[in-house]
């Protein structure tokens, strides 16, 4: 490559200028850039369930983080071009009318994700550089290969433990010596809610989020807390920001790291680090498994044979089940975009065993729905819920009573979103 080149930055979930790989790699090869954002046309258009991937929450968080990247991108004499449509026909298009020289995209492993990839690919005359900073571990950094991905996680952790991992604090990139070359951009679209009020979307609220958590020591009760469902620093509150790649898995582990010497390690400190490792184990699953992700059978390839009623899928996503925990639950994630973990694993397992639904419906209106949603997260525990993925157990059922007496046993919860 020349220093001349023409760089197109194609960003997806990794809407950030620190530790950003495939930005820093266009930085340093290309005299100007570009910077698109693509909003896919088809998560508006009605699925199969009779809703869109895409609902108000989800979109908000979105759009806004999109407008913090714009702004970071001007103060450094950049621009951020947003436009809707299909990226198999908008990127060739742009290249062929600007004369890009090289396209640098993120590397997402999920089976429409690597079509979209495989088609750009196939068809462009110019080289694809792909960057892939989105986890703590890239597939070629595993002990194993691929293909020997331990089923259980618990193997998995162990074995990537045995190598232990600091993280990379990277750099804000600088984009002062690159010239910017500007493309029409669409107005972002018109938002129809409020921001959630502990999640104000981009790079910028997400940095301050992190080191709050950490500086307040919040991460120190993480382990004991995390099952909370009604204050925010019961959890750490980073999936919104990791999921859109506001906040890179690395910058998370290397502030985690700095705090762990500066104020001792202990067991919450740990789990955090743990969780960062099962969201890397999910998308690790999706790189192996591919569309098997998406099916009824899940990753074990089971015959399953699964009902889907309309009436009780309304009843359910509108929190009018007989369960008041999971009506809660619901109407939270309704109302706000947002759920709680242990919420997630008691609705998810109230859809797939009691009601014996097919889990792929209600997997399908968490992603229309959740601000942080995440495919390989996402779909990984759905599967694991309903019996047809990483965990060997076919019956992950949980009793719904009990676990509201003990995660919610004032019910100071179910008060908040009863009725709603
Ligand atoms: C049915 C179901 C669907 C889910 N869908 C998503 C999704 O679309 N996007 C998403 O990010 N998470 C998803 N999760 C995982 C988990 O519920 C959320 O990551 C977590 O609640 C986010 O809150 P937090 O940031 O405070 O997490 P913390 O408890 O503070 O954990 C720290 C980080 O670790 C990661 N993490 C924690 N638990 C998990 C897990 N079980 N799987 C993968 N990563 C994890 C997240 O990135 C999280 O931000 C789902 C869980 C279930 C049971």
């Amino acid at each position: 490559m020349n220093k001349k080149d023409k760089g197109l930055v194609w960003l997806q979930t990794n809407l950030r200028l620190q530790s950003n790989s495939s930005i820093e790699a266009a930085a340093s090869a290309c005299k100007s850039l570009a910077f698109l954002y693509i909003l896919p046309e088809h998560w508006f258009e009605p699925t199969s369930w009779g809703f869109t991937r895409i609902g108000e929450h989800r979109l908000r968080f979105l759009v806004d983080s999109l407008i913090d990247l714009s702004h970071n991108l001007e103060k450094q004499g950049h621009s951020l071009c947003f436009r809707r449509g299909n990226p198999e026909e908008l990127i060739p298009a742009l290249i062929q009318e600007y004369g890009f020289d090289s396209l640098f995209v993120q590397q997402i492993y999920a089976s429409e994700e690597q079509k979209v990839m495989k088609s750009l690919h196939a068809s462009l005359k110019i080289p694809m550089h792909l960057s892939d900073d989105n986890y703590l571990y890239r597939p070629d950094q595993l002990p194993f290969d691929l293909q020997e991905l331990p089923e259980m996680f618990t193997r998995f952790r162990n074995s990537v433990e045995r190598k232990p991992l600091k993280g990379r604090m990277g750099k804000l990139v600088d984009l002062k010596q690159n010239l910017s070359f500007e493309l029409y951009s669409e107005p972002f679209p018109e938002l129809t809610c409020a921001a959630h009020p502990w999640f104000a979307g981009g790079e910028s609220a997400g940095l301050k989020h992190l080191k709050n958590y950490l500086n307040s020591g919040h991460v120190r009760h993480y382990k004991e807390t995390r099952n909370g469902m009604v204050d925010k620093e019961e959890s750490s509150k980073l999936s919104p920001w990791l999921a859109l790649g506001c906040l890179n898995a690395h910058t998370v582990l290397a502030l985690l790291r700095e705090h762990e010497e500066e104020e001792g390690a202990n067991e919450s400190t740990y789990w955090l680090w743990f969780e960062l490792l099962w969201r890397d184990y999910f998308r690790l699953v999706a790189a192996r498994y591919g569309n098997a992700l998406f099916l009824p059978g899940g990753i074990q390839g089971k015959r399953k044979k699964m009902a889907f009623k309309k009436a009780v899928f309304e009843r359910f996503v509108e929190g009018r089940t007989p369960e008041p925990f999971v009506n809660a639950n619901m109407n939270e994630l309704r109302l706000s975009g947002w759920m709680s973990n242990r919420g997630r694993q008691n609705v998810a397992s109230f859809w797939v065993h009691d009601l014996g639904m097919d889990w792929r419906a209600a997997a399908a209106w968490f992603e229309h729905s959740l601000i942080d949603y995440d495919v390989a997260s996402n779909y990984g525990n759905w599967m694991y819920v309903a019996g047809v993925g990483n965990d060997p157990r076919p019956n992950r059922k949980f009793n719904i009573r009990k676990q509201a007496e003990q995660y919610d046993a004032d019910g100071r919860y179910q008060q908040k979103w009863a009725n709603r």
